[in-house]
């Protein structure tokens, strides 16, 4: 049984992937799972060198080591368009032309995300230059979740027909995600519940593409002292700053748990043991 680390390669890993390969490590050896490893590059934009370089000596301070060979997205063009092709022949896709200020200011319902209304679906637009859209029916999915229990959510209401390729050729993270869990047999997908709210509509892609679909957790994220998630975005303290700086990974694993002493990887790894499950 498989899961996997995916950071994506948009910044440097800070305490909230420690705490994260902390939860990934523990409940894998509790579960009995390989943990792969894969570079979620595929943002042209945002990626940089020096943030997949740093990503491999970090994960060598800190004693965490994945199984290879690890994935690289930004070398996967022709396995997302054969993906996308198999969509197309099933009729599960269609071109929209829409602008996202468009799809903003015709929305209707007071959302904290886009939601698209379908109204590019039987215009038969051509896919080449426009976003590409998941069809979604409105329908109720159900799934478990081994952390946070029984959930139910209607992506139809949360999100509309979602977009799985933008205008100018760019697969979304909702689309990527799934195809490389396909691909790399993930039967355990263990992330952060910031995304729990997008699982139902990569339950429909993974549906779509008739393949099985993993079991699913998320866990609770970490907070700064002021609540906010720790994230890229809000400047956390990356890993390779902290290692610069003489802090020893036991030093990292307790900044990451809150503790007060230093803490080998594995007694922090029984430490998330007791709490996780
Ligand atoms: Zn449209």
């Amino acid at each position: 049984m498989l899961t996997r680390f995916a950071p994506s390669i948009t910044g440097f890993i800070h305490l909230g992937h420690v705490y994260h390969l902390l939860v990934l490590f523990s409940l894998s050896k509790k579960l009995d799972l390989s943990v792969l490893l894969r570079a979620e590059d595929h943002d042209k934009q945002r990626f940089k060198q020096e943030y997949l370089e740093s990503l491999f000596v970090d994960l060598k301070f800190l004693g965490i080591q994945c199984k290879g060979p690890t994935v690289y997205q930004s070398c996967s063009k022709k396995y997302y368009d054969d993906c996308l092709d198999f969509l197309i022949r099933k009729n599960l896709v269609y071109a929209c032309k829409c602008s996202r200020s468009e799809i903003l200011s015709n929305q209707h319902l007071n959302k904290s995300e886009l939601h698209y209304s379908g109204k590019c679906k039987n215009k038969n637009l051509p896919f080449e230059g426009n976003t590409i859209r998941f069809k979604v029916e409105d329908k109720k999915i159900y799934f478990k979740d081994l952390i946070l229990g029984h959930q139910t959510q209607n992506p139809f209401f949360q999100c509309g027909d979602f977009s799985i390729r933008d205008k100018l050729g760019n697969y979304t993270y909702q689309f990527v995600c799934v195809c490389d869990d396909i691909r790399q047999k993930i039967t355990h997908v263990i992330r952060g519940e910031d995304i729990l709210e997008s699982t139902a509509r990569q339950i429909l892609l993974y549906r779509a593409f008739e393949a099985p679909i993993p079991n699913f957790f998320h866990h609770s994220l970490l907070y700064d002292k002021n609540g906010n998630k720790l994230c890229k975005t809000n400047k956390s303290e990356s890993i390779s700053e902290m290692i610069k700086n003489g802090i020893s990974s036991d030093e990292i694993f307790a900044k990451a748990l809150n503790l007060e002493n230093p803490i080998s990887l594995s007694r922090a790894y029984d430490y998330m043991d007791k709490g996780i499950m």
